[in-house]
């Protein structure tokens, strides 16, 4: 059995968004506001609706991404890195054919592509066979900020996407627009160190985890088992934890729950898949991607 471990790589953890907005589309906040917001944070992507906004101005953010929410009225899509000339004869109109060619212009130009809030039933969803038609892209975005369970979350098309047998990695962004959306949900990346190309990197090699507020150490592999250290300091030791594995389609393989700081699950070989979810008391939470088990 082959365990195939994203986490293998150590380096720095690094905390921030790729997805959120300004004036510049229908964000409340312009942009030296929305660095404000996120001034303790090492990365930052700025993602207005069918446009590229200049990042400018100060800040304390070291790393900020160039980045679009191409929105046609059906989906939503982000690019990180997205070509400047993606803007010439530019369309939002979803068809298979227009997102596949704007994936590829991202991922052609060194970034990458995400399908967004999925489940947003009531506007700009995803259907799972068009994630399905799509290629390419690097990841679903299976926290959205707003945080409203029954649109905002999409553990349910990642199970499926992944159970397809696509490699996918989750994120979660805040999509901020006002003041109570920020510092949500983010994505924590084990990166070599605090640049653009390092984060890209270690976000296409998987190196990176979702979090609303709790954490992973490090996720680990000996022989057959998956091993998760949970973050642990003096004060968090003493507070609940709730950590389940699951595997192919959502199947729930183990759960563990106490005040622990370790949970452990040992592969059998028919998982296809297992990735961590663990809730700290209080609600806070970290969503692993996916370890692959190949047989
Ligand atoms: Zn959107
Ligand atoms: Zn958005």
């Amino acid at each position: 059995m082959n365990i195939l471990n994203p986490y293998q790589l150590t380096g720095q953890w690094l905390r921030g968004s790729f997805h959120n907005h300004t004036t510049n589309s229908d964000g409340w906040f312009p942009l030296e506001t929305v660095y404000k917001m996120y001034a303790e944070y090492d990365f930052l992507g700025i993602s207005d609706h069918d446009k590229i906004t200049d990042h400018r101005g100060n800040r304390t953010i070291k790393t900020v991404f160039d980045a679009i929410e191409v929105s046609s009225k059906q989906t939503h899509m982000l690019l990180v890195n997205p070509p400047r000339d993606l803007m010439e004869n530019y369309s939002n109109a979803f068809t298979i054919e227009n997102y596949q060619r704007h994936v590829d212009r991202a991922v052609d130009n060194g970034g990458f592509a995400v399908l967004v809030h999925p489940n947003r039933y009531f506007s700009n969803f995803w259907e799972l066979e068009d994630m399905l038609k799509l290629e390419r892209y690097i990841g679903i975005e299976v926290y959205n900020g707003d945080g409203n369970p029954e649109y905002d979350i999409a553990f349910d098309k990642w199970d499926a996407v992944l159970s397809s047998g696509r490699k996918v990695w989750g994120f979660g962004n805040d999509d901020s627009h006002v003041y109570g959306q920020e510092k949500r949900a983010w994505n924590m990346v084990m990166a070599s160190e605090n640049t653009p190309e390092a984060i890209i990197e270690a976000i296409k090699d998987g190196n990176f985890y979702v979090s609303t507020g709790y954490g992973f150490d490090a996720i680990r592999v000996e022989g057959d088992t998956v091993v998760a250290d949970l973050r642990s300091n003096d004060l968090l030791d003493k507070m609940y934890k709730y950590v389940t594995f699951f595997g192919k389609n959502g199947e729930v393989l183990q759960e563990s729950s106490g005040r622990i700081k370790q949970a452990k699950y040992e592969c059998k070989g028919d998982e296809g898949y297992v990735r961590i979810a663990v809730y700290l008391e209080g609600g806070y939470s970290a969503f692993s991607q996916p370890l692959f088990v190949v047989k």
